[in-house]
């Protein structure tokens, strides 16, 4: 601090500049910087901007000057009687230590009131602190909650993707059924009617017409997987390599070469 320098600091108030050069001392043991000084104290009534008191005597402000000459220390003082120079050397003495005074009660000052604004600090900050766990409490227990719908979500999904799978295994095998069944009447009906194949030809949407036959299925096109054990595994008897597409049934030539079921 400016006090560990020797330095005095312009009493002045929020200036508190080092004093260096020339300085204001007052008879109210005050000290400004020449700024202030040369301000304050060049119309009357003069006032110390300190502490306000009356300076009217003649000597109560004095410019001095900081770091005097090595002739002026040797005169100044010249010829006083030692009590005289002791009791200039007290006062001047006093002064000092009532600007040290001074500076100390106002760094104590400061120091207690960054201390109430550190703790008034510390008490926001541990009530942030308290509302950001609460928040994040709150938001823990949303996060558990929120996994636990996900989880039911997700074995509902699967039970109904389980489900989905069952039908569609139902499905094919209903198709498969039904395409079986279809050509085995296809066969039955042509089989029964072999010189009217010429007479009938399939219709332009590759639907083959037999109104004759009622036993005959509704007009169908080439449905179900390719392969599928299921369609062909209840007619075995039925041609191996027959399709499950009915436009292969358009050749007379293939239809009269391939032989009867035998379980028919
Ligand atoms: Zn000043
Ligand atoms: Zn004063």
């Amino acid at each position: 601090m400016a006090l560990c320098d020797d330095t005095l600091l312009c009493n002045f108030p929020k200036c508190r500049i080092k004093l260096c050069g020339f300085a204001w001392v007052t008879a109210c043991s005050h000290a400004f910087c020449d700024q202030h000084g040369s301000g304050e104290f060049s119309h009357s009534p003069v006032i110390c901007p300190a502490c306000s008191s009356a300076l009217s005597g003649k000597m109560d402000i004095v410019r001095t000057e900081l770091s005097p000459s090595e002739e002026y220390k040797a005169m100044v003082l010249a010829g006083l009687r030692p009590e005289v120079v002791l009791d200039i050397s007290t006062r001047a003495l006093a002064f000092w230590s009532y600007q040290i005074h001074q500076e100390r009660l106002y760094q104590e000052y400061s120091l207690s009131r960054a201390e109430v604004q550190i703790k008034q600090l510390e008490k926001m900050l541990n009530q942030q602190n308290q509302s950001r766990e609460l928040d994040l409490g709150a938001m823990r227990g949303e996060i558990t909650s929120l996994r636990k719908v996900m989880e039911e979500y997700k074995r509902k999904y699967s039970e109904v993707a389980e489900r989905l799978m069952e039908r569609n295994r139902q499905y094919q095998k209903l198709q498969g059924l039904y395409d079986s069944l279809r050509l085995r009447n296809m066969t039955v009906g042509e089989r029964d009617t072999p010189a009217r194949h010429a007479h009938h030809p399939v219709g332009p949407a590759g639907v083959f017409r037999h109104a004759s036959s009622p036993r005959v299925s509704p007009p169908f096109l080439a449905m179900g997987p390719k392969g599928d054990s299921s369609s062909s595994s209840l007619f075995t008897c039925l041609e191996p390599d027959i399709p499950t597409t009915f436009f292969n049934f358009r050749s007379p030539a293939k239809e009269r070469g391939r032989p009867f079921p035998q379980n028919q």
